[in-house]
């Protein structure tokens, strides 16, 4: 007999989400997590906007999930008094090329689903004026239904309702070797002793190492992703918003582009931008002030760069090759050819949005999910 039903490995928004809704469904769930926190990594290191679902391909696994994550992510911020709020975002245009990009996302956003209260509205210079005069464009987007969300308040939910419903946690512990089978062995260390565990179910949710587990077995190994890390570092402003709305400028090939987001107490940041890396390092490099600075003036003019102070980094995982449209993995046992074990690549932006949609879908790729502790 296995030593549990289902092991999730790491407790970022996406092992969370995971593993409540395991707990949920009344399977017995353990959490691993190497850091000494939860969220340590990439899920506390990002915008943290509530996504509308704009920007992705349709059909999509980004599409799918940020839409119906967004959806199911507003009642549960509501229902579990998790810090949010719905304040809309501006996506601008400062040429005619980007005034075509705006079109090109308008059409795409009502392709992915994106209508009635949800639409995008097409806003020119004089409107843009009205709704934010510091913001200098030609024309925009403005998306009703994209917002900010406290994200470790978000994490902290998660957590409580996957105790409470009898999911364990047990953070310095770090999986090194993953062993496929039936049940799968797991060994790893925490704080220095050596542990091995035995699982019906594993889903691996480790962000930036996703695709580490899968090298020491030959079989998962032919299946193993390359893994891109791009880098995003963030300047924070100091003194008062100008903004009360997000403000974004129109998309790059890695990213959003430098935008201006809010947080839940009211301060501005600016962020990210994109650098290829090969190691985790997140300290902000000071000199990248003047390149911000001119990215920002060309939709809020008026920035005194003075007022930008290096802020925080964050690293994106890539499943796809550069030049590629990066979506998200996930490798189930359809995939892998294995039972019970789910591996997500590639869960950059909008992961944080899409966390509870990606929770549901996990479970239901898993044979536990029809086995519910509780019914039996
Ligand atoms: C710059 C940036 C901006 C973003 N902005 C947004 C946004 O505005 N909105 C949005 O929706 N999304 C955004 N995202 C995406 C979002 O932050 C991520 O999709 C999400 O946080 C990914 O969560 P995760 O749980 O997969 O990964 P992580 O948060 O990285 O969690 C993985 C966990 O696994 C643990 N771990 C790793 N290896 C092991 C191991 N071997 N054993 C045990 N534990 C292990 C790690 O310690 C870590 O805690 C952004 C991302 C970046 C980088």
């Amino acid at each position: 007999m296995a030593d549990t039903d289902l092991l999730v490995i790491g407790a970022g928004v996406i092992g969370l989400a995971v593993a409540r809704e395991a707990a949920r469904r009344g399977i017995e769930t353990m959490i691993l997590e190497a850091g000494d926190t939860i969220g340590g990594e990439t899920s506390s290191r990002n915008s943290e906007v509530i996504h509308a679902g704009i920007y992705y391909t349709p059909g999509s696994l980004k599409a799918r999930h940020c839409i119906e994550g967004r959806n199911r992510l507003y009642q549960y911020v509501q229902e579990r008094n998790v810090p949010f709020r719905r304040c809309g975002k501006l996506i601008v245009a400062n040429s005619e090329k980007e005034d075509a990009t705006l079109h090109e996302l308008q059409r795409r956003s009502i392709e992915n689903g994106l209508t009635d209260a949800d639409a995008l509205q097409y806003f020119s210079a004089g409107d843009i004026n009205e709704l934010e005069p510091q913001v200098r464009a030609r024309s925009a987007l403005y998306s009703p239904s994209s917002g900010i969300v406290d994200s470790h308040a978000l994490m902290m939910a998660l957590l409580a309702d996957a105790q409470s419903d009898g999911a364990i946690l047990a953070l310095r512990t770090r999986v090194d070797q993953l062993e496929p089978g039936e049940p799968h062995v797991l060994q790893g260390s925490s704080s220095g002793e050596h542990w091995r565990l035995t699982a019906n179910n594993v889903v691996v949710a480790t962000g930036l190492h996703s695709a580490q587990l899968m090298t020491q077995d030959d079989r998962l190994n032919a299946l193993a992703p390359t893994i891109r890390w791009v880098k995003g570092s963030y300047f924070a402003l100091q003194g008062k918003s100008p903004f009360r709305h997000l403000v974004y400028p129109v998309p790059t090939k890695d990213g959003l582009g430098i935008h201006a987001t809010l947080d839940m107490a009211g301060s501005t940041r600016f962020g990210p931008d994109t650098e290829t890396v090969n190691s985790i390092a997140y300290s902000v490099d000071a000199r990248r002030r003047d390149t911000f600075a001119s990215s920002i003036r060309r939709y809020w003019p008026e920035l005194q760069a003075e007022r930008l102070v290096p802020g925080y980094a964050g690293i994106r995982p890539k499943a796809q090759p550069a030049g590629a449209e990066a979506d998200f993995l996930i490798q189930g046992p359809q995939e892998l050819g294995v039972q019970g074990l789910v591996f997500l690549h590639g869960i950059e932006s909008p992961g944080l949005t899409a966390s509870l949609s990606l929770a549901s879908a996990v479970n239901d790729s898993l044979p536990v999910a029809r086995r519910s502790r509780r019914a039996s």
